[in-house]
């Protein structure tokens, strides 16, 4: 196969999302870090410094709440202040379209609904309330919050707090939405993820099962690419605030 011109692979794109139907996006890590989120899985990244395994666990919010603290008050530093870039916008610009059916996202950050998509759905949850480890009730996330000092307590019950994101021992959200989301779409547009991790890595499986085709926005090729991305799909290479509103500024200027 010939390797394809950056330009080329850009045509293929917005001439698939022109033709196509039923459209969904599945973001991840990939589309926050041009906004100044790192990764956290990267080298140097915050599971490098906390593992995982030991402090994003319900069992260390349960057991030694100020420990996990420590973890969640260097993750949301690290989200304070960000903002969405060109490839939060361009999504928005394509629902507002009315050719986004809705996005399926992997990332905590909120930058989806700050840029103003409407269909957002969090597998791994969200880092803008705390939540009460025993009767549930949601705060908003406050700067005080991150202040060094003993974990925040509910105003209700007294219990512990901890982010509403999803740990470690805990279940996946609207797997069930996603998945109705994803069950007759003719093109996934898979950005800034290399969706090889659980459930979301079953996404792009149903849609080409289903007959659909997949966009694929990343940096470079991933193991995606080498599974083959459907007969209408393209891999782009780049910069996703980029390559990305190219893509769709064509596609709706079609
Ligand atoms: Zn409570």
């Amino acid at each position: 196969m010939w390797a394809q011109q950056p330009d080329d692979a850009i045509a293929r794109a917005a001439e698939s999302l022109a033709q196509a139907e039923r459209v969904v996006a599945l973001t991840g890590a990939g589309i926050s870090t041009e906004s100044g989120i790192p990764d956290f899985r990267s080298a140097g990244g915050l599971w490098a410094i906390f593992d995982p395994a030991e402090y994003a666990t319900l069992s260390c919010f349960l057991r030694e709440p100020e420990k996990a603290w420590r973890l969640y008050r260097a993750l949301a530093a690290a989200l304070l202040g960000r903002r969405p870039n060109a490839g939060h916008v361009a999504l928005v610009r394509l629902e507002e379209a009315g050719r986004l059916r809705g996005i399926v996202t992997q990332n905590i950050d909120g930058l989806h609904q700050t840029a103003g998509s409407g269909n957002v759905l969090e597998l791994h949850g969200e880092a803008r309330h705390l939540q009460c480890l025993a009767c549930g009730r949601l705060t908003p996330a406050l700067v005080a919050h991150l202040a060094p000092g003993p974990a925040p307590h509910c105003e209700d019950c007294g219990a512990f707090l901890k982010p509403n994101v999803v740990l470690f021992e805990e279940a996946v959200r609207d797997l069930d939405l996603a998945a109705a989301l994803v069950r007759d779409c003719d093109l996934l547009l898979v950005i800034g993820t290399s969706a090889q991790i659980v459930p979301a890595s079953t996404l792009p499986a149903r849609v080409r099962a289903g007959g659909g085709s997949i966009l694929e926005f990343n940096l470079e090729p991933t193991e995606l690419t080498a599974s083959g991305l459907g007969r209408s799909g393209a891999f782009v290479a780049g910069r996703i605030g980029t390559t990305l509103p190219l893509v769709v500024e064509r596609a709706l200027a079609r």
